[in-house]
């Protein structure tokens, strides 16, 4: 017996009313261009489920790349057969058979989506569990804690046959929610950030601020690396890489050494607005976790957060440090944020920043420059990457070195 269909359930999208069908729709696109490398293989869609066809495609690789789409509740593989109660009960029973199941217990689930079919759900659980009971050897039945759950799904067009569930990442089918720009440093929790909006559907272009000579290459690298992990999750198409020397420069000649921290912060902040302005995007994410550090005291946020009335989402706020290293070592993002390349925050931190900085201060020295056209400046400087999931060379030459 070969499995012939990936049935793929979705959890949340089904209560989502008018917005349904494209919500369908993008997660069934999405999956397409995740298994697009499997020419044979189709994927259709109805009202409640999506079907993968596998006209004789392997299902291992297939498997662990449906375990990273956002949108999937859950998926197994599957038999499809006519909804001829003896081929359901043939298919069951082979099905069955593949599976390691002596000395174990099962149950069968039927689900009628064809009210027509003559058998009501009790009928079909039990002639199908009877089938299976009378052809297979040291078995019981167990309805309340199976080692072993059937699922046999009636419809219109078919029946499918599955016996074990795979768990998806669940969330909301990327690209459905609109689009944020992520703040993305080389650091452990930006990309997680990153992560957590995209599983809510999110759409992501990511903004990233270099100080060469400061900083060099490398942790660029890093950040395009950072980048290509998380395209794997869907919504991450651009990288835009902010040249950010002259303002860092200015503002260590200008602002008292305990506010440089905020005002490089608001100027992050500033720039990040308007490359959002530009590319129509509703809001900005960023890594921050409540009293993490100096510039995440709610009174350093509250000062950084006044230059724009811009929906900032903190996907980490509440959040401790080793929750998420852990998602960070779960979505492969963990180990590129570990090396050791500086990022231009570090390079210019002060030794005593101001945890409780006042916004009238940090206005009043800022007021000094005219930072909107070093902001422009910076802006029209930026160099746009396309994100597109590959590993690129460069990466690969920096992999080697560590
Ligand atoms: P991370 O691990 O994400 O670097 P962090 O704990 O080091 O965070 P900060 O350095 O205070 O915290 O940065 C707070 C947030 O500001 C980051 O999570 C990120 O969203 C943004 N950020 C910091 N540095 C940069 C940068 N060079 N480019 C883009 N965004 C940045
Ligand atoms: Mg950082």
């Amino acid at each position: 017996m070969q499995y012939d269909h990936i049935l793929i359930r979705f959890g949340e999208i089904s209560t989502k009313g008018k917005n349904r069908k494209r919500f369908i729709d993008q997660l069934k696109k999405n999956i397409e261009l995740k298994i697009k490398d499997f020419p044979k293989s189709i994927v259709e869609k109805t009202r409640d489920r999506i079907y993968i066809k596998l006209n004789g495609e392997p299902t291992d690789v297939m498997i662990e790349r449906l375990k990273s789409i956002f949108g999937i509740h859950s998926f197994s593989l599957a038999l499809k057969t006519s909804s001829e109660i003896e081929e359901i009960k043939k298919g069951a029973l082979a099905a069955f058979q593949e599976l390691d199941y002596k000395g174990k217990t099962f149950k069968v689930t039927a689900r009628r989506v064809d009210k027509s079919f003559p058998l009501d759900t009790n009928e079909l659980n039990y002639a199908v569990g009877s089938h299976i009971l009378i052809h297979s050897e040291d078995l019981k039945v167990n309805v309340h804690q199976p080692d072993i759950n059937i699922r046999v799904e009636v419809r219109e067009e078919a029946t499918y046959i599955t016996c074990k569930d795979i768990f998806g990442v669940g969330g909301l089918p990327a690209g459905t929610s609109g689009k944020v720009m992520l703040m993305l440093s080389g650091g452990i929790d930006s990309p997680v950030a990153g992560y957590l909006s995209m599983k809510r559907g999110l759409d992501i272009e990511a903004v990233h601020f270099y100080s060469p000579p400061f900083t060099n290459e490398r942790s660029k690298q890093k950040v395009i690396d950072l980048a290509q992990v998380l395209t794997k999750f869907g919504g991450l198409k651009k990288l835009h890489i902010v040249p950010f020397t002259k303002i860092q420069q200015t503002i260590q000649k200008q602002v008292p050494e305990n506010y440089t921290l905020i005002s490089t912060r608001r100027m992050m902040l500033r720039i990040t607005d308007e490359i959002r302005n530009r590319g129509k995007g509703l809001a900005i994410v960023t890594g921050e976790s409540l009293g993490q550090v100096a510039s995440q005291t709610l009174e350093s946020m509250y000062a950084i957060n006044e230059v724009t009335s811009t929906p900032i989402i903190r996907p980490l706020i509440s959040m401790d440090k080793p929750e998420i290293i852990e998602i960070s070592k779960k979505i492969d993002t963990h180990d590129i944020s570990i090396r050791p390349f500086e990022d231009c925050c570090t390079i210019f931190t002060p030794t005593t920043p101001k945890t409780r900085p006042k916004i009238e201060k940090v206005a009043y020295y800022e007021s000094f420059v005219d930072f909107d056209s070093l902001i422009k400046e910076a802006v029209d400087g930026t160099e746009i990457l396309t994100i597109n999931g590959q590993t690129t060379a460069s990466t690969i030459e920096i992999d080697e070195l560590f």
